[in-house]
């Protein structure tokens, strides 16, 4: 097999058959990976969630990850937010004419080791090749499903005044190591992205219960983003406490030194809970014992006044309105 993916690789032919049996089936091997036209899946009653999402980040390899984990986790993370345990997976990649074969067997590598962590496997997929500089190196589109669990009821319109929210772990990683990845601004700190799977997380909180009123993973946009849509969604007002938002110590001084406020910057590893206040603290502890939400903490709440809203509170007593921030902060990030 030659080391760069060439035109001949995407147009069907043997070396089609040869890539996707060397690359993809070896990494992806399950029982329901098979040479037909679609994926043939056994059937279960009740409800099932499906998701899919496209991948362009740039670059394609940060430290903690790269385009394939990232590819995994995003769709499993946006289907487990519903209460759906990962069942199946399908991948779409588009690569550039050139794109060396070693770098995407370790993409194809680290999406299937993922997918074994999650619990999904990856049914169907498909490669297309474009010609030099149609496409920037490699793009990966992956839709999940799977089925949600019985007495599970989560959305975004779910929100209600009283509600605690919770948030698993330090906020804005992900943005911050793709940002220093591109070494525009010369910065060296030692920053790795947050990128996991988090369906553990969430069904060790269904174990201890099920009165769960939203959950989301704070990506593009970050957790800002994300109180925003609930508060809109659930029109409920928002009141955080600053000082119990987790930020790393990294990620806080390249934040300072850059202006960025770490509530907007992508995560990649980290949910939203919001849940009511009687249930808060035993979310928070059957949280802290997972891997990945380890430093999960209470960081505010739903009120009734403020409705569409985020308002923050400072250790010192001071009151302001999270300020949104316009257009596209930071391209390319997932
Ligand atoms: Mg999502």
């Amino acid at each position: 097999m030659e080391n760069v993916i060439t035109l001949a690789h995407g147009s069907g032919s043997i070396q089609t058959s040869e890539l996707i049996d060397k690359i993809f089936k070896s990494n992806f091997d399950n029982p329901y990976l098979t040479a037909d036209d679609a994926a043939v899946l056994p059937n279960d009653t009740g409800k099932t969630a499906m998701s899919t999402d496209g991948f362009i980040v740039s670059p394609y390899e940060f430290p903690g990850g790269n385009i394939g984990k990232l590819a995994v986790c995003g769709s499993v993370n946006d289907i487990a937010c519903m209460g759906a345990k990962p069942k199946f997976m399908t991948c779409s990649y588009i690569i550039e004419e050139g794109f060396p074969v070693e770098e995407l067997e370790k993409i194809a590598k680290s999406m299937g080791d993922t997918a074994r962590k999650a619990g999904i496997q990856i049914v169907a997929g498909d490669t297309k090749v474009a010609g030099k500089g149609q496409v920037d190196k490699i793009f990966i589109t992956t839709t999940a499903i799977g089925d949600i669990v019985e007495g599970v009821n989560t959305s975004g319109a779910f929100a209600k005044p009283g509600d605690k929210i919770i948030v698993t772990g330090d906020v804005g990683r992900h943005g911050c190591t793709i940002l220093l990845a591109r070494n525009e601004f010369n910065i060296d700190a030692d920053i790795t992205s947050d990128c996991a799977p988090l369906w553990n997380n969430i069904e060790t909180v269904f174990n201890e219960t099920k009165d769960i009123h939203v959950i989301r993973d704070a990506t593009r946009g970050g957790v800002g983003t994300v109180l925003y849509e609930i508060a809109h969604q659930s029109n409920v007002g928002i009141s955080l406490e600053s000082d119990k938002i987790p930020v790393d110590p990294g990620v806080r001084g390249v934040c300072a030194m850059l202006g960025l406020e770490p509530l907007y910057l992508a995560c990649e590893g980290r949910l939203v809970f919001f849940v009511p206040a009687e249930v808060a603290d035993k979310v928070v502890d059957a949280l802290r014992k997972c891997e990945n939400s380890e430093k999960a903490a209470i960081i505010g709440e739903v009120t009734d006044e403020n409705k569409g809203k985020v308002i923050l509170n400072t250790a010192v007593g001071a009151r302001t309105i999270l300020s949104r921030p316009s257009g596209e902060l930071l391209p390319r990030i997932c």
